[in-house]
């Protein structure tokens, strides 16, 4: 049997690399998992995307390393803000795609206009600032406006979503971007038309059912393996 922490492990690795091949990080962000026993799994102080299973690294509640070669990130106390606050998640993405950036200098938070971003119809507030997220006062501040949200954008620097695992969370973190995209680009056609809570809560109880997520993490699984 595979050993449970190797096996994540290894999906956080796919995790980046199907990330890093839809361009949406880049020599930054960061992705971590609560484990079973508390500790938290991080990739390393270096490109997400360029991450091989030898350099992640484990922390405690608090941030500080516990096993691993590399150093942890220096926004690694908005992870544990994050876990800290909430219970619920179990796996978070931090990252500067443009798009979540351009969307956030606009005010606004993300408008579901596509079944992409239906994960978002709750809200996506946006911290208003652009400092990074450097100590455990600032990672509080980042987890009180992420709220009981999915995601939350960081004027200036990007975003951070959040999910119940590493496969939603990989979901989650395409489907911020694409929606931030199709945002900005129905915005230049006039006034945008958008889902009702009703229409996102029905379109989310079908991304529930096994195969639709299951053909959605394939298809860019696929796009990463040989
Ligand atoms: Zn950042």
């Amino acid at each position: 049997m595979i050993d449970p922490i190797e096996a994540i492990k290894e999906k956080m690795i796919m995790v980046c690399k199907i990330l890093q091949k839809q361009r949406v990080i880049d020599g930054y962000g960061h992705v971590t998992a609560r484990l079973a026993d508390g500790r938290i799994l991080s990739t390393p102080h270096m490109p997400p995307g360029k991450v091989a299973v030898r350099d992640l690294i484990i922390i405690d509640g608090q941030g500080n390393k516990l096993e691993g070669a590399g150093e942890p990130n220096g926004e690694t106390s908005m992870h544990t803000s994050i876990y800290k606050a909430r219970p619920d998640v179990q796996s978070i993405l931090h990252y500067h795609a443009d798009e979540l950036i351009a969307v956030a200098a606009s005010g606004q938070g993300i408008k579901v206009l596509s079944n992409a971003g239906v994960h978002f119809y709750r809200g996506t507030p946006i911290y208003d600032s652009p400092l990074l997220i450097r100590n455990h006062q600032l990672g509080d501040k980042v987890a009180a406006t992420l709220g009981d949200r999915s995601a939350v954008l960081l004027r200036g620097h990007g975003g951070t979503v959040v999910a119940k695992n590493l496969d939603q969370l990989v979901r989650r973190g395409l489907d911020l971007v694409r929606s931030a995209k199709l945002q900005i680009m129905a915005s230049a056609l006039g006034s945008l038309k958008t889902h009702s809570d009703e229409e996102c809560e029905q379109m989310i109880k079908g991304h529930e059912g096994g195969d639709a997520q299951r053909r959605f993490l394939d298809y860019y699984i696929s796009e990463v393996v040989d």
